[in-house]
């Protein structure tokens, strides 16, 4: 079981990460719990102190409880903590959450263009079709929080239409992963949708046997953590 200061250099890694792909700007946030209690670690919200997010330093997260009470902290909790505490407290088994404004999935979300397994290995990610909470309201109290997660319901994956997605899974390096893979569907949905033509909808039994015979996750997780520099 990791650490609390291990997860707190997660959480930044993850910023990094996606602030790096361009998965999130000043805005988005990724949070984790904090194992054996109610509280949850989450990338502070954004100010004139905390801004790129390649720059935030484990120091700078905040903790908060299930109620979205801001707990401890240097920096305050983000605006749309309830995201995360919605589904926290739906979803036992997720432990992990990344939010983010990814463009290329969040113009299928305002195009209603279905994003769909068309990639070999990030194709798993949508074996199922994709949820979408269809407003852009900011999640910003507890009601809102339980709707999004009620439309995410046992799904890892949200889109927040006009707005951005939601990711749920065990790890923060899985969460932030299936971010990633979800953008890079929705890129090449878009890029064949715009040669005029169908994307092909890769078979199920063509997906079993890539996920298989291919690498974990973790192994996928820590190139993007060297290629955004991570370790340096
Ligand atoms: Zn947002």
């Amino acid at each position: 079981m990791p650490s609390e200061s291990e997860l707190r250099q997660e959480l930044a890694d993850v910023c990094r990460v996606l602030f790096r792909l361009h998965l999130v700007d000043y805005m988005g946030h990724p949070s984790v719990r904090i194992p054996g209690t109610d509280h949850v670690l989450i990338k502070p919200r954004h100010s004139e102190q905390i801004r790129a997010q390649d720059q935030i330093r484990p120091d700078d997260m905040a903790v908060i409880d299930l109620e979205g009470r801001f707990v401890s902290g240097l920096h305050p909790p983000p605006g749309e903590r309830f995201i995360h505490t919605a589904i926290y407290r739906a979803r036992p088994d997720v432990q992990a959450i990344v939010h983010t404004h990814q463009p290329m999935a969040t113009f299928m979300s305002i195009g209603e263009v279905a994003i769909q397994p068309v990639l070999h290995v990030e194709g798993e990610l949508v074996e199922r079709p994709v949820p979408m909470w269809p407003h852009a309201m900011l999640v910003t109290d507890a009601d809102l929080g339980a709707q999004l997660a009620t439309a995410l319901g046992d799904h890892r994956v949200v889109l927040l239409q006009g707005h951005g997605v939601a990711s749920a899974a065990v790890t923060l390096g899985e969460a932030a992963l299936q971010a990633i893979h979800l953008e890079h569907l929705a890129e090449a949905m878009w890029r064949v949708l715009a040669m005029g033509r169908q994307p092909r909808v890769i078979p199920l039994e063509e997906l079993r046997q890539r996920s298989a015979t291919g690498v974990a996750w973790p192994v996928r997780w820590a190139y993007y953590r060297q290629l955004a520099g991570c370790d340096e």
